[in-house]
C-alpha cells in the first residue's frame, strides 16, 4: 500500500517534529510516521449521502501520526490538538460512547477494524496536524484517515486505500456518532498529486482527474470564514433525514436515482418543503458531471461558473450556507473570482475560491476588508493545489 518516500525538506521537518513528539510523550522511538490530508470538495455537495458523485481534492495541510505498535491491548493516544493528557484505552473495551473527547475519531478506527474482523491490538499514537479543525476542511477525515492507514501498515493488513476509507467512515459514524457520508474518508484516502478525485458513491469507484489550475494561470484560494454555527450537527442529520424520505416517497432507494428532466414531475409528488433538497441534489450531481467533463478537455476556467452555480444551490434550496460565507462568495465575484463557494457541511467553515492568477491579491484584500466591515473575525486565506492523499511518511 505504502513504501517510504523521500520527504521533501518540509515534510522532513514535520516527520521529526512529530517523531520527537512521540519520544517525549510515550518514551521511546515509533515504528514508523503516517499522513493523510485534510480536502476541499470542488463540486459534489451533500451528495454522499444520497448515493451520488463529488469531485474533492487533497489540500497540502496534514495529519500526522508517529505509531509504534503495543502488544498488551493498550491503545494510548496523544494529540498536539487534542485537550488533556494521554489517553489511555483497553482495546478489547471499545465500544460505542466509551470515549466522548476528540479520542472517539482515533479509538473508533481501531473498534472500526476489529468490527470488520481485522485482528488487531494495542498501539501508541502520537498526532499533529496543520489541517484547521472545525473548518469544513475535514481534519476529522484527516485524523481517522492517518490512523487507519497506519494500523493497516502496523497489523500488517494489506488494506486498500479504499477499504481503509470505508473503515474510518464507519470509526465517525458508529464510534463518535456524527452521521456523514463518505466523501471526506474517500478525498483523504485516496486522492493523487495534481488530481481531482471523481467519486461514484454508489459504484464504489473512483477515478483521478487532472486539476492543474496553475498551468492555466489560475489559483484556488480557501478562505476558512473561522466561524462554525451551532445548529450543524442536528440540521445535518434533519437534512440527510429529508433526502431518505423524499427518495422513498419517490420509490427510489437514493435521490442519485434522479435526472434533471425528473424534476417536474417529483415537484409534483412531493411535499414542498422537500422539493428544494431534491433539487439541490439532482442539479448538483449533474454539475459534477458538467465538471469532470470541463476538466477533462483541460477547461480549468469553465469550471467557475459550475462551482458558483453550486454555491446558490447550497444557499437557495439546501439552505446551509451563512452570512459569512455568503459575503465571501459575493465578495470574491464583485473582485472578480471565476467561482466561488462554500465547501464541506455548511453553517460556516471555508469558501473555496477559483480565480485568475493576477487578481488573486486584490480578492484576498477585499475579503478582509469585507469582513472588517461586517464586523467579523479575520478570515484566514490560502492558496492550495492538489496534494497527496494518505501515506506513509518514515
Ligand atoms: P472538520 O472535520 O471539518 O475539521 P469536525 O467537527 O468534523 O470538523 O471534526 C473536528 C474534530 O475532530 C475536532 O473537534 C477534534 O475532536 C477532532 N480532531 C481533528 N483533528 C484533530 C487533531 N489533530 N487532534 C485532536 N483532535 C482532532
Ligand atoms: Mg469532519
Amino acid at each position: 500500500m505504502t513504501g517510504t518516500p523521500v520527504p521533501g525538506n518540509g515534510e522532513d521537518r514535520a516527520v521529526r517534529h512529530v517523531e520527537e513528539g512521540f519520544r517525549r510523550v510515550f518514551g521511546a522511538d515509533p515504528d514508523g510516521v503516517w499522513a493523510a490530508p485534510g480536502r476541499v470538495n470542488l463540486i459534489g455537495e451533500h451528495t454522499d449521502y444520497n448515493d451520488g458523485f463529488a469531485l474533492p481534492i487533497a489540500i497540502p495541510q496534514n495529519t500526522l501520526v508517529a505509531a509504534r505498535r503495543r502488544r498488551d491491548g493498550r491503545l494510548r493516544l496523544h494529540s498536539e490538538q487534542g485537550e488533556g493528557p494521554v489517553i489511555d484505552l483497553g482495546v478489547a473495551d471499545l465500544v460505542p460512547g466509551a470515549v466522548t473527547t476528540w479520542g472517539a475519531y482515533p479509538a473508533g478506527v481501531v473498534w472500526a477494524l476489529r468490527e470488520a474482523g481485522h485482528e488487531t491490538g494495542g498501539a501508541d499514537l502520537h498526532i499533529d496536524s496543520t489541517v484547521p479543525t472545525g473548518a469544513g476542511l475535514s481534519s476529522s477525515a484527516a485524523l481517522e484517515c492517518a490512523v487507519a492507514f497506519a494500523y493497516g501498515d502496523l497489523y500488517g493488513l494489506g488494506l486498500t486505500p479504499s477499504a481503509l476509507a470505508l473503515i474510518a467512515q464507519r470509526a465517525e459514524n458508529g464510534f463518535a456518532g456524527v452521521p456523514c457520508g463518505m466523501m471526506d474518508q474517500m478525498a483523504s484516502a485516496c486522492c493523487a498529486a495534481g488530481q481531482a478525485l471523481h467519486l461514484d458513491i454508489r459504484a464504489g469507484v473512483h477515478e483521478q482527474v487532472p486539476f492543474a489550475p496553475e498551468t492555466e494561470g489560475l489559483r484556488l484560494l480557501v478562505v476558512d470564514t473561522r466561524v462554525k454555527h451551532d445548529l450543524g450537527d442536528g440540521a445535518y442529520a434533519a437534512l440527510r433525514a429529508g433526502c431518505e424520505r423524499a427518495a422513498g416517497l419517490l420509490g427510489l432507494a437514493a435521490l442519485r436515482d434522479l435526472s434533471p428532466d425528473d424534476l417536474p414531475r417529483a415537484g409534483r409528488l412531493l411535499p414542498a418543503h422537500l422539493v428544494p433538497l431534491v433539487r439541490h441534489v439532482v442539479t448538483e450531481n449533474a454539475r459534477v458531471a458538467e465538471a469532470v467533463a470541463h476538466l477533462r478537455a483541460g477547461l480549468v476556467a469553465a469550471l467557475g461558473p459550475i462551482i458558483s452555480a453550486g454555491h446558490a444551490s447550497l444557499r437557495d434550496d439546501y439552505a446551509v450556507s451563512c452570512a459569512e460565507t455568503d459575503l465571501v462568495v459575493d465578495t470574491a465575484l464583485e473582485a472578480g473570482a471565476l467561482g466561488a463557494r462554500m465547501t464541506g457541511g455548511g453553517f460556516g467553515g471555508s469558501v473555496i475560491v477559483l480565480v485568475a492568477e493576477e487578481h488573486a491579491s486584490a480578492l484576498e484584500t477585499a475579503v478582509t476588508r469585507a469582513f472588517r466591515a461586517a464586523g467579523y473575525r479575520a478570515p484566514h486565506l490560502f492558496a492550495v493545489s492538489p496534494a497527496p492523499g494518505a501515506r506513509r511518511l518514515a
